[in-house]
């Protein structure tokens, strides 16, 4: 049976054929895009209208989020920015501490249970003027029931005073670093680190590895999908035990399923020659719908918390430089193991010190194990210096830049973090362009809100949340945006030749917009109006979701 959609304007990322009217789609495959008449050849067919007054694009692909964006949404959302759920309802933005106890208590009035706990998500205090969040806020919710909210980076969590009780620390004595403690002697509520966040973490509702998704989470994060008319998306760094894996594959396998979904073994206390033969392992159990085979290293922190890794001159204000999340020897191992079993890798690289190890991790591996289309990835890789971007190009590498950074913390990544000249070349998406680097970018997904037409204005715009622009040298043209979050996102997970563009043989995936995200103007790039999508030829409308 062959569908022929007839659309306002399909935006094909094939430059052979960059724009058609009507794109023909027969078992889930493009047998091509053109005008009704060239398709018609192909034989008898259904023509579909439905999408006459819309735009077609490839489906969009996220190459670096995490399904866990679903879980946190079983948790009441205080972020500081307004955010779309994946029932399709946007919260607001809790713009201040006052406006994040009144979500809680309303929340909090709803639940009928009072031994039951209250949890919250994506905290980020930094916008608060330095005003740390403490037990006592949230006692004003309740100070019977346990409540527990955590920060956006996922690195914190603030908890109440009976939070506290419950977990035997509202007392004295207590000499942890990751536990600050108040005049009063007292812990302040706020748990920093696993060792802190973990023992109290329980009481609050906050007892999972925040990095896999529940089975009600990962179908969340299908659903966030198809409303930002992404059909490919990533779970870059979930350990993959087995119930994960089989949930996952048999969830995925769903005929309804709405996305497609790329996830990768994270390396984490396991070894190096285990995680390669874990990921070969999962690799052969792939399907349609779920991709295994890949690895994801994390190699040093976060440049807002002060964490990632930075060479000389370190940070602005001073701080001590941060910490290594693999040891260097380590990586080197992974990265020759992986080369010679034919293991793609991902790497989290925030600081620039950082990149330089991958660098020259990479370049020691090739030497014993050459491999010429290895698409190893840096993913952040923020700090990036133009002379890295070159050894990235020489050594065969990806990058996936982070441009959501300027939007959210831009303004202290310029008056704090690194200062204005390193904070104007973060994100340096000009520069990979230049140097030939292949690029995507990324919304890390929870850390900031999934949506590539959203991290294409970002890319395109660079503006911060005060509005103004930073380093405008690095932004780039909607057309090279476009491809960023299309087929150049693809080719980082090798699936440029089957997704990413529309055309002959590729796969009906297809983003169905309101607007046309060519015309529409740079500025509002991230304001094109998402109908829904196409998986493999499904048809999927977000408000019936
Ligand atoms: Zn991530």
């Amino acid at each position: 049976m062959i569908v022929v959609h007839e659309a306002r304007k399909i935006l094909t990322m094939n430059p052979a054929r960059p724009v058609a009217s009507h794109v023909a789609v027969r078992d889930g495959i493009v047998l091509g895009a053109g005008t009704h008449e060239e398709l018609a050849g192909w034989g008898p067919h259904a023509l579909d209208r439905r999408f006459a007054d819309k735009v077609l694009m490839p489906g969009l692909v996220e190459g670096h989020s995490h399904a866990s964006e679903g879980t946190l949404w079983h948790h009441v959302y205080v972020g500081f920015f307004d955010r779309l759920d994946p029932e399709g309802r946007t919260w607001p933005g809790a713009t201040s501490i006052d406006a994040m106890v009144a979500r809680l208590a309303a929340a909090e009035a709803a639940l009928a249970d009072p031994a039951q706990p209250l949890s919250g998500w994506a905290l980020d205090p930094i916008h608060f003027g330095g005003r740390r969040v403490a037990r006592g806020d949230l006692d004003r919710v309740s100070a019977t029931r346990p409540i527990g909210v955590m920060h956006a980076s996922g690195h914190i969590l603030n908890v109440n005073s009976r939070a506290l009780e419950l977990a035997g620390m509202l007392r004295g004595g207590i000499d942890h670093p990751g536990v600050p403690l108040g005049e009063d002697g007292l812990p302040t509520g706020e748990m920093k680190g696993p060792d802190a966040m973990t023992p109290v973490g329980r009481h609050v509702g906050f007892e999972r590895d925040l990095l896999s998704a529940d089975e009600e989470g990962f179908r969340r994060f299908g659903r966030l999908c198809a409303r930002r008319g992404v059909t490919t998306a990533t779970d870059l760094a979930n350990p993959l035990p087995p119930a994960a894996a089989d949930m996952m594959l048999r969830v995925a396998g769903e005929e309804s399923f709405p996305a497609r979904i790329v996830a990768l073994r994270l390396m984490r206390g396991i070894s190096p020659s285990e995680v390669v033969a874990h990921a070969l392992e999962l690799r052969a159990r792939s399907i349609d719908r779920l991709r295994f085979g890949m690895i994801k290293v994390v190699a040093d922190g976060s440049i807002q918390g002060f964490s990632a890794r930075l060479r000389a001159p370190g940070y602005y204000n001073g701080a001590p430089n941060g910490l290594w999340y693999v040891a260097p020897e380590d990586l080197r191992e992974v990265y020759a193991r992986a080369l010679a079993a034919g293991v793609q890798i991902h790497t989290h690289t925030n600081g620039d010190q950082a990149t330089e190890l991958a660098l020259d991790a990479l370049e020691h591996a090739l030497r014993l194990h050459p491999w010429h289309d290895h698409r190893f990835t840096l993913q952040h890789c923020q700090l990036a210096d133009a002379a890295q971007f070159r050894r990235m190009k020489a050594l065969g590498m990806c990058v996936n830049l982070f441009p959501n950074h300027h939007f959210f913390w831009g303004d202290q990544h310029y008056a704090m973090t690194v200062g204005p000249e390193r904070a104007e070349r973060m994100n340096a998406c000009a520069t990979a362009l230049a140097t030939g680097v292949p690029l995507a970018i990324h919304s890390d997904a929870p850390v900031t809100p999934l949506g590539p037409l959203f991290t294409a204005w970002c890319a395109v715009n660079r503006r911060t949340a005060s509005g103004r622009v930073l380093g405008g040298a690095e932004r780039i043209g909607v057309a090279d945006a476009l491809r960023t979050i299309t087929l150049d996102a693809a080719w980082t997970l090798r699936l440029d030749g089957e997704i990413g563009s529309i055309e002959c043989g590729k796969r009906a995936d297809f983003a169905v917009l309101e607007d046309d995200p060519e015309t529409i103007g740079a500025e509002k790039l991230k304001d094109v109006r998402i109908w829904g999508t196409v998986l493999g030829g499904r048809v999927q409308e977000a408000a019936a979701l």
